[in-house]
């Protein structure tokens, strides 16, 4: 049965709302769903209440994105604790972050003679956690712009003259992090880090697994994460990445094919944290 471990909803950059998003994964067949909102865990609540009476196995997940170097590095985070208080200090930071950066873009654009006010932004991020697709969602409709690819391609881009780098935790400490809340960190689409060099640190920090399958990997991407994972003595894990329909995908939900081997070495690799007796990983670095 097809799941989906990588997908987005209202309460971050995604365009469906929890309730609607387990719709699509009950009307798909989905066995399991991973809602990996940006710096929220949100829609976790609601989405368990939608799928209730129905066999579909809502996973609590999120993804905390990060940067090294210049480059970005996004850590995913299965099964942990939702209510785990250090998690949810640091998404809250990360998250009034966010707003205050939306403050600077929004000022740059003013003073780039495009009128906008964070007012109409934040009545477009229903959510917790506000981004810039919030932004170019808000450009296109001031007419500013006439889609959001140009909005990121004129202003909001990294190196476009409106983009305000975010407040980051470093990757290791969304790694860490996730380990403390007894999640499994995953190092979501190596690819676009498109780096192999910052996997040794992560997986000193505690990281467990490799996003290998995702729709902008090549065949032969698949292949080296596949590899990568193995040296490393990582599981791998795979997923859309779903934003709602419409948005750039090149997969919809659900439709990133996983091995059979995936969901069970997931769960696994999951009970190992919950069980400090059975043969787990050696705990993350303090
Ligand atoms: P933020 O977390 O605010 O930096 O925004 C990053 C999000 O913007 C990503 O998770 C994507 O959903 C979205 N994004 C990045 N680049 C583009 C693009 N060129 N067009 C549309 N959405 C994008
Ligand atoms: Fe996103
Ligand atoms: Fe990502
Ligand atoms: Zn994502």
């Amino acid at each position: 049965m097809p799941v989906e471990l990588h997908c987005h909803t209202t309460a971050s950059d995604g365009t469906l709302s929890p309730e609607e998003l387990v719709r699509l994964a009950l009307a798909q067949g989905l066995e399991a769903l991973a809602i990996t909102d940006h710096d929220t865990t949100a829609a976790w609540g609601p989405a368990v209440e939608a799928a209730r009476g129905f066999r579909l196995e809502v996973i609590p997940a999120i993804e905390i994105n990060g940067e090294r170097d210049g480059r970005d590095v996004h850590i995913l985070g299965y099964y942990l604790d939702p209510d785990h208080e250090a998690l949810q200090e640091a998404l809250t930071g990360l998250r009034q972050a966010r707003v205050r950066r939306l403050e600077e873009m929004v000022e740059r654009l003013v003073a780039l003679g495009l009128p906008i006010t964070c007012q109409e932004v934040m009545a477009l991020a229903t959510g917790e956690s506000v981004g810039r697709p919030h932004l170019a969602r808000a450009l296109v409709a001031r007419g500013h712009v006439r889609d959001m690819h140009e909005a990121f391609e004129l202003y909001l881009g990294s190196g476009r003259p409106a983009f305000v780098p975010r407040r980051n935790l470093a990757p290791e400490e969304a790694v860490r992090v996730i380990r403390r809340a007894s999640g499994v960190p995953v190092l979501a689409h190596p690819g676009l880090t498109g780096d192999d060099a910052v996997v040794p640190a992560l997986v000193e920090a505690g990281l467990m697994g490799l996003e290998a399958y995702y729709p902008q990997h090549a065949g032969w991407e698949v292949q080296h994460y596949l590899d990568l994972a193995e040296r490393h003595g990582l599981l791998v894990t795979g997923g859309s990445d779903f934003h709602g329909p419409g948005a750039r995908h090149r997969a919809g939900l659900g439709g990133v094919a996983l091995p059979p081997g995936v969901m069970p070495r997931l769960r696994e690799a999951a009970a190992s944290l919950r069980d400090p007796g059975g043969q787990g990983p050696p705990p993350a670095t303090p």
